[in-house]
């Protein structure tokens, strides 16, 4: 099967617990990724709401550095992707696709020139908010109601121009509808499931997700037990199921926030998405589906998006 993963932490982990993204203990290492059929994989640079300006631009420099460093020490096993080329030469040579993205505006520092900045690095997709408050915004933990500040639609616009892609996931819901009525090309929800199926302020209510999938955008599923209700296989099936009720065949996905949230020990890491594919294929599940599910529907977005970089 082929895999697309849309949110992990594995960067943070590996330059915070001096962990090697070849071979590790984590989640996610590229020996097993790299054993899926292709692999399309999402790091993103988590940004703690315990820093903020200056002290948070340069901890994001340095993990993105962390990134370059590991495709410059594994050429034979990674591709940041810059531009679609990169993207089919990845899955060409049976490389990991990788995506960079950043968990938290908090990372600009307070400053529009960042984003340049962060282009320039390869980043392709920001999280506008963590779960607190930033420039931005408001997270949806952070007890604030208010939407995006003036900053944060700025950075919106600034973001598009630049081509990388709004992440709505974390954000409160008056930042999320500032983000609908300012955005003019499509969001994601990198790893987000559905408040139908379960109640939680990280959860996308049912017109939440219709308006992310109107701009033409993604939905990604996560396996973090607090956001499904339980941390089983048949929980995750009806999260899916439930969004595929509201036409999302083709714009959901995974975003399973490996590293970023505790799995059961037996799930181990991204092997258990192999598992996840055969439990659904014996649910009867057909093979088309499930692969616009794990791979397609990403490949087809970013594919686009990249497209898209002028
Ligand atoms: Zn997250």
């Amino acid at each position: 099967m082929r895999l697309f993963d849309m949110h992990c932490d594995t960067l943070y982990e590996c330059v915070m617990g001096e962990h090697e993204l070849s071979e590790n203990s984590l989640h996610i290492d590229l020996k097993r990724g790299l054993e899926f059929d292709a692999w399309g994989q999402v790091f993103a640079v988590w940004m703690p709401d315990t820093i903020r300006g200056e002290a948070a631009r340069q901890q994001c420099r340095r993990i993105l550095e962390r990134a370059h460093t590991e495709a410059v020490n594994n050429p034979d096993k990674i591709i940041i992707v810059y531009n679609s080329e990169d993207l089919d030469s990845a899955f060409k040579s049976r490389r990991c696709a990788t995506i960079l993205a950043v968990e938290g505006g908090s990372a600009l520092g307070g400053r529009l020139e960042t984003i340049d900045i962060m282009s320039g690095l390869g980043v392709k997709i920001i999280t506008l908010t963590w779960n607190g408050a930033n420039e931005l915004g408001n997270g949806c933990l952070s007890g604030n109601k208010a939407g995006l500040t003036k900053f944060g639609i700025d950075s919106i616009k600034k973001m598009e121009s630049a081509n990388i892609v709004p992440d709505v996931s974390h954000l409160n819901e008056a930042g999320f509808w500032d983000v609908i009525h300012t955005a003019n090309r499509p969001i994601i929800a990198s790893h987000s499931v559905s408040a139908g199926v379960f109640n939680h302020p990280r959860n996308l209510t049912d017109e939440q997700f219709k308006a992310v999938i109107n701009t033409g955008g993604l939905v990604g599923i996560t396996l973090c037990c607090d956001q499904l209700g339980k941390q089983t296989f048949e929980c995750i099936q009806r999260h899916i199921e439930h969004y595929l009720s509201l036409d999302g065949s083709n714009n959901l996905a995974f975003g399973c926030d490996f590293d970023g949230a505790d799995l059961p020990a037996d799930w181990g890491g991204i092997q258990v998405m192999e598992d996840i594919y055969e439990y659904l294929y014996r649910k009867n599940y057909e093979e088309y589906l499930l692969d616009r599910l794990f791979f397609s529907n990403c490949y087809d977005f970013y594919r686009t998006a990249l497209t898209n970089a002028g």
